[in-house]
């Protein structure tokens, strides 16, 4: 038995659709990709929405968008893929990690309180991100940012289909930004979206995305140095068509969740919902007991022996090479992405596991982690 950590479903009418967008000749940025722009604006009652080549092309333009810029500085989640923090380095502006709750993994409001207080210089930007699917506390961190009057843009990657006391992202942040790669909840292949309520935001992410090309002017005109951010249009169909089976797809993998918290609790630590939240589960990670999270590469081995794919759930992104050499920091910089970054463990979780996988994963963990614990001893 094998049990993928992801598994992408492309129904067979998608691929007659990309099958027919192939054939049109028109391949890139065209009506294809405006009706999956206005979809998404659709589904998240936004005003704009700018599809890009990828999540990273996402925040990348976004940030741009927003000035930020050489002699800027964002403060954003310490934990998380490193594209949250290297695009604040492309933009020539500095990052400041924020360290995180030791539950939701998600930037701690009060931490950022004190990084806002305290950084050597003042903040221009806060880029939250919405760890495994589950949003942050967009209000208490906004309220933060208003204090100090930086935008809050929202790394939403994980998060489409997610909310919060009522808000998606995008609802009460200055923008939000997507990710379509396989391992999200719909997946274009690579891909991306900027949403915002912002005409201005949206004309110049529009801009960016484009090699500098104002989106309103014929003939072209450049009004910026920009980028080949464009999404395909064979991207765009694959995007829309999996759109309308989201909220059928993030049901089946909070049931898939529930399952795991029944059969694990105790084993490990599984994954804690805040009460006004409703993720959508775009990784499920558990931590595992501390006095094992040494042998975590070799467990992960026993995993997939077992025939269970597993990983690391995702970066402590200031003890990486670049930024440990680049701003000094050590493991107890930020101790609590530190020690989540090293217990952290995704195990398979997507739309198409049933309870044969499950139960079978749970008991190659089980063995895997007693096993451990016994030579921790
Ligand atoms: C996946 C991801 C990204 C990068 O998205 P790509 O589409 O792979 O470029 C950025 N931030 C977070 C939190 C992610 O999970």
């Amino acid at each position: 038995m094998r049990v993928r950590l992801v598994s992408p479903q492309i129904p067979e009418e998608d691929l007659r659709a990309v099958g027919e967008v192939l054939t049109s000749g028109w391949l890139v940025q065209g009506k294809r990709v405006a009706q999956f722009e206005a979809a998404v604006a659709g589904f998240l009652g936004v005003e704009h929405a700018v599809a890009v080549s990828s999540g990273t092309a996402a925040l990348h333009a976004a940030l741009l968008a927003h000035g930020v810029g050489p002699g800027s500085t964002v403060a954003v989640s310490a934990y998380s893929h490193v594209a949250s923090a290297n695009v604040i380095e492309l933009c020539g502006a500095e990052p400041v990690f924020v360290d995180i709750d030791p539950h939701t993994f998600n930037m701690d409001p009060n931490e950022l309180e004190r990084v806002v207080h305290h950084a050597d210089a003042p903040i221009n930007a806060v880029l939250v991100v919405h760890a495994f699917g589950q949003m942050a506390d967009i209000d208490a961190i906004g309220a933060i940012a208003d204090s100090v009057e930086a935008p809050l843009v929202e790394d939403a990657a994980c998060a489409l289909g997610a909310s919060r006391a009522g808000k998606q992202p995008g609802d009460a942040t200055s923008a939000a930004c997507f990710s379509f790669h396989p391992r999200k909840a719909i997946t274009t292949g690579e891909g991306g979206m900027v949403v915002t309520n912002d005409g201005a935001l949206a004309r110049a992410a529009r801009t960016f995305r484009n090699h500098g090309q104002d989106p309103g002017s014929a003939p072209p005109d450049f009004v910026a140095p920009g980028l080949n951010y464009r999404m395909t249009e064979f991207q765009a169909v694959l995007g829309a068509a999996a759109l309308p089976r989201l909220k059928e797809g993030i049901a089946r993998r909070r049931e898939a969740a529930a399952r795991y918290n029944a059969l694990l609790e105790g084993l490990v630590e599984v994954p804690f919902v805040s009460h006004d939240c409703q993720p959508v589960y775009q990784s499920y990670v558990v931590l595992l007991p501390a006095e094992i999270a040494a042998a975590r590469e070799d467990l992960i081995g026993d995993l997939a022996a077992a025939g269970v794919e597993a990983t690391i759930g995702t970066w402590s992104i200031p003890t990486t090479t670049y930024y440990r050499e680049r701003y000094g920091y050590v493991a107890g910089s930020y101790p609590v992405t530190s020690e989540v970054f090293e217990r952290s463990l995704a195990i398979p979780m997507h739309e198409n596991l049933d309870e044969e996988d499950q139960s079978h994963v749970a008991s190659a963990l089980r063995a895997a982690v007693n096993r451990f614990r016994e030579a921790a001893e």
